[in-house]
């Protein structure tokens, strides 16, 4: 059956972005691609194939049931990085399949050589140490032992990475914050190195990092929302153009486009309501276009009455509160508009472009909540 609505994803975006990236941190440091939440909804089974033609060929999720799902849609010789949480119940699959997890826990080292040792293959790690951040992370005492083990059992434990993650580095006021992690990740690496123990790679930098402070890059990235076409923060792109000067280019490009059509057209008359309630009364005589898709499908209630959508090149702003299932907008200046025509939620038609911000500046909601929100059942396609 036909879905309410469509996402497309743009390649030719995607790889821009990605480039981009790449220039920023130079040639040497992997870049890892964190496809977390349905790859911020861009959706895994559609984005997978897209990144591994744009050169990515290291994934990261947030828990082993995340992973399981790039499992299934990446090449075999991708490589798969459990940032989050991963159940004892699936340490042994997770292992059996290659994945590599990052152990922020001494207890989940000892369970992994236990599996290790049965299944006959290394579990592959990533130590997450304590910088600051107080949410995941090795305390000093928990990385000891963590060493121990690992020296004793050498065929059973790869060290892939060394890791920790910023506290908002987006924002340039927590710069003091970060700062200090990035000094105590240093001693770790020091304290590591004497200790006769080098992970294969180093990782600290996110989207942010990578793009305002490429320093950080050392030998991986792990980059969200950049990739998707989105800058981390203000702070960070105002930082990007004062070093770029007066070039007006623009080096990241939305990836997603998020499409309905017209379900139904109405007249309806001055002083009439509508929708349910009282939220918005006719001014004049109106002709309004109901599209088929509501706050169940990610387009936020917080929109009703504001905030507009793309038919025939034009702005239809929204009329009334958006309902589970539906929404209507005004097309009284659009004479042309039909049954079934075209409506661009997020995106370009023509001239006009809706952006994911424009769109959450209305809603309050930050852009990664919006597209990492956005319903696994709505159809992805990818183009060129
Ligand atoms: C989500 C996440 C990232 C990516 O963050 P972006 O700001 O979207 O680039 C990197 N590392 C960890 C540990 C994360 O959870």
């Amino acid at each position: 059956m036909k879905h309410t609505s469509i996402i497309e994803l743009s390649l030719s975006a995607l790889k821009n972005n990605i480039n981009f990236i790449r220039r920023r941190i130079g040639k040497e440091a992997k870049i890892c691609s964190v496809v977390k939440a349905n790859a911020y909804g861009h959706g895994i089974s559609t984005y997978i194939p897209m990144l591994e033609k744009a050169g990515v060929k290291y994934f990261a999720v947030a828990s082993s049931f995340e992973a399981d799902e790039v499992y299934e849609a990446a090449s075999p010789d991708a490589r798969i990085m459990i940032m989050g949480i991963l159940y004892d119940r699936d340490l042994e699959e997770i292992i059996g399949k290659g994945m590599e997890f990052y152990v922020f826990h001494y207890d989940k080292l000892v369970k992994a050589v236990e599996i290790a040792k049965k299944l006959g293959k290394p579990a592959k790690v990533h130590l997450e140490v304590e910088t600051g951040c107080n949410r995941t992370g090795l305390s000093q005492e928990d990385l000891d032992n963590c060493i121990k083990l690992m020296k004793k059992n050498p065929e059973w434990v790869e060290f892939v990475g060394l890791c920790t993650h910023f506290a908002g580095i987006e924002s340039l006021s927590n710069h003091f914050r970060t700062t200090r992690q990035y000094v105590r990740y240093k001693e770790f690496l020091s304290y590591l190195k004497k200790k006769k123990m080098e992970p294969e790679l180093r990782h600290i930098a996110c989207s942010a990092a990578a793009i305002a402070f490429p320093d950080t890059a050392l030998d991986m990235v792990r980059v969200g929302v950049a990739q998707f076409g989105f800058w981390p923060s203000p702070d960070v792109y105002n930082l990007y153009i004062s070093e770029q000067g007066n070039r007006r280019e623009r080096p990241l490009k939305r990836v997603i486009t998020w499409k309905t059509d017209i379900m139904d057209i109405k007249h309806v008359q001055e002083h009439e309501f509508i929708g349910y309630g009282t939220s918005y009364q006719a001014q004049r005589d109106m002709r309004v276009a109901v599209l088929p898709l509501g706050y169940s499908n990610g387009y936020s209630r917080s929109l009703s009455n504001k905030g507009y959508v793309l038919i025939h090149g034009r702005k239809a702003p929204i009329v009334g509160l958006i309902n589970m299932n539906l929404f209507t907008v005004d097309i009284t200046h659009i004479p042309e508009a039909q049954l079934g025509d075209e409506v661009v939620l997020i995106g370009k038609q023509k001239n006009n472009t809706i952006s994911v911000s424009s769109f959450t500046n209305f809603s309050n909601q930050l852009n990664n909540e919006l597209i990492s929100r956005l319903p696994a059942a709505i159809p992805r396609v990818a183009k060129v």
